[in-house]
């Protein structure tokens, strides 16, 4: 399922590391954040590598909803409950300053990208979340252009909301595009299918294995492939979930003043395209759960067509993102024993705002040995929420012990054609996709990343692990992290 960003994705034929290589820096991963890195580097003259395992600009950054906005949902409020207002406060001074990044660049550069400048609208029409509208709107309303705001002129969308000034929409893959132009422009290293499938560490550095086959040696990483791939180092595991979410883009004749995001259940956020199109999305969850895919998207068909009955489909698609569970993301050293990784992820459905702050703090941090970032990597996060982590724990316990022992036997002919079934095969705990009539491929059921069980993805036709939130295709080809490798294969003869 592509998104609908993906029609202006133009292939700039960016070559595959063929050869060994060193470098001074090697940035892994060439979506949003690993992007905004390369541009902060060219333009400090910092030489580096850039790599990405599959096509620059189509990872979650392709599948992204672009609400280039600082209204990310009632994180302040999270973050002051799990620290503190002043840690809260800093949060929001640094995704202004990311805000301010990007529309500094959008402009120096003009970069054609559809922007919009418009409000972001948090909204609720539950009375539990106007309390938090209330509080949040107090420990903010300081620092940033904020208003508590009643129904909106049209009455449809909510009966409560905070309104954040001065944010924007844009297309995406535009400014990514725009972005990847000025760097081949500038004969900046880009590398893609390029996958980093192995990180050693030798005395002087890394040897970075690429492909399976080609070496690169650094002294130094940028980790920007959205979730941490280097196990079982500062156990990331612990400390960051994916979580999906499903969007839809509409043909409509609705016209909306504002883009939103509502604190309801269910969940869900809306903004223009273009003068007949809007996105909405939502229906977020813990990746790898056993739910009605389906479902997801009728939550949000269903929330359109109470906003327009006569709206029509034009695009709908998933992705997922990483979360953290004391709500701050991870900018910096990736552990004591690997401070020359350094890591970027987290960015908890808000990755443009703090995809470029972060950028800009990684070139802070090579530019200068004493620069300290504000979102270290090895701070101590397991008890600021332990209802996350001891889901987090009942999931991978699931994943790796308890869904193992109770494994169906079935029979071939039960799964459907396109369809796949976990299940007990000649005695090994197997995926079993159904080709055609007779054509079946078996997979062991054990993810890459950490060996937890997998299920069946019947919409999108996809393997996904039940902990960690790699996701594979039909054939076991890993598409999403943190898996590197893809499933194994099994043969019965
Ligand atoms: C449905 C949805 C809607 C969202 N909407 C918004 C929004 O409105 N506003 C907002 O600010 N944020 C939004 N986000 C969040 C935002 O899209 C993400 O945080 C951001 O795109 C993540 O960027 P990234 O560069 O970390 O990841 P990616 O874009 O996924 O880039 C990572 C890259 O690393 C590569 N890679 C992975 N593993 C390897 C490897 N081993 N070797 C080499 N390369 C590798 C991948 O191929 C990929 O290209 C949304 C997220 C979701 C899920």
């Amino acid at each position: 399922m592509k998104s609908i960003w993906m029609k202006d994705y133009v292939d700039k034929n960016i070559p595959t590391i063929e050869k060994d290589m060193e470098t001074p820096i090697l940035i892994i991963g060439g979506g949003i954040a690993g992007l905004m890195c390369a541009y902060n580097f060219m333009k400090n003259n910092i030489k580096f590598i850039l790599v990405d395992g599959r096509k620059i600009a189509q990872g979650v950054s392709s599948k992204t909803t672009a609400q280039v906005s600082v209204a990310h949902d009632k994180l302040y409020e999270d973050i002051k409950k799990k620290y503190s207002n002043q840690k809260a406060i800093l949060y929001l001074k640094s995704q202004l300053e990311g805000l301010n990044i990007i529309n500094q660049i959008i402009n120096d550069e003009k970069i054609n990208c559809d922007y919009k400048e418009e409000s972001t609208i948090l909204c609720s029409s539950d009375k539990k979340n106007k309390d938090t509208l209330i509080d949040q709107y107090e420990l903010i309303k300081k620092y940033s252009d904020v208003q508590l705001i009643g129904s909106s002129s049209d009455g449809f969308l909510f009966e409560h909301g905070l309104e954040f000034k001065k944010q924007f929409i844009f297309n995406p893959m535009k400014y990514m595009m725009g972005i990847i132009d000025i760097l081949i422009s500038n004969n900046v290293k880009l590398f893609e299918n390029s996958l980093v499938t192995k990180i050693d560490k030798k005395d002087e550095g890394y040897e970075v294995i690429i492909n399976e086959q080609y070496k690169i040696k650094t002294p130094k990483i940028v980790m920007a492939c959205h979730y941490p791939i280097l196990n079982p180092d500062n156990m990331y595991f612990t400390k960051i979930y994916q979580s999906k979410s499903y969007a839809i883009a509409f043909e409509t004749k609705l016209k909306i003043p504002a883009n939103y995001v509502s604190l309801d259940q269910p969940y869900f956020y809306l903004r223009t395209y273009d003068d007949k199109t809007l996105i909405i999305g939502g229906g977020d969850h813990y990746t790898g759960i056993d739910i009605d895919i389906n479902k997801q998207y009728q939550l949000l068909i269903d929330k359109m067509y109470t906003l327009d009955k006569d709206a029509k489909i034009k695009y709908k698609w998933f992705t997922e993102d990483c979360m953290p569970i004391d709500s701050l993301p991870f900018v910096g050293k990736y552990s004591n024993k690997n401070p020359n990784i350094i890591l970027i992820t987290g960015f908890q459905k808000w990755g443009f705002t703090n995809s470029h702050v972060a950028a800009k703090n990684v070139t802070d941090m090579i530019l200068n040995d004493d620069y300290e970032v504000i979102y270290k990597p090895n701070r101590f996060t397991l008890i600021k929420d332990l209802k996350s982590t001891f889901r987090m724990i009942g999931h991978s316990l699931d994943g790796l012990v308890f869904s193992k022992l109770f494994v169906s036997k079935h029979k071939l002919n039960e799964i459907k054609i396109g369809s796949g079934k976990v299940m007990r095969f000649n005695g090994i705990n197997a995926l079993v996709y159904r080709e055609s009539k007779d054509d079946y491929v078996f997979l062991k059921n054990k993810c890459t990343h950490l060996g937890c069980s997998l299920i069946w993805n019947d919409v999108d036709k996809l393997w996904e692990s039940k902990c960690h939130g790699s996701i594979f295709d039909r054939y076991g080809k890993v598409i999403y992290g943190p898996a590197i490798k893809d499933l194994e294969r099994l043969s019965f003869k």
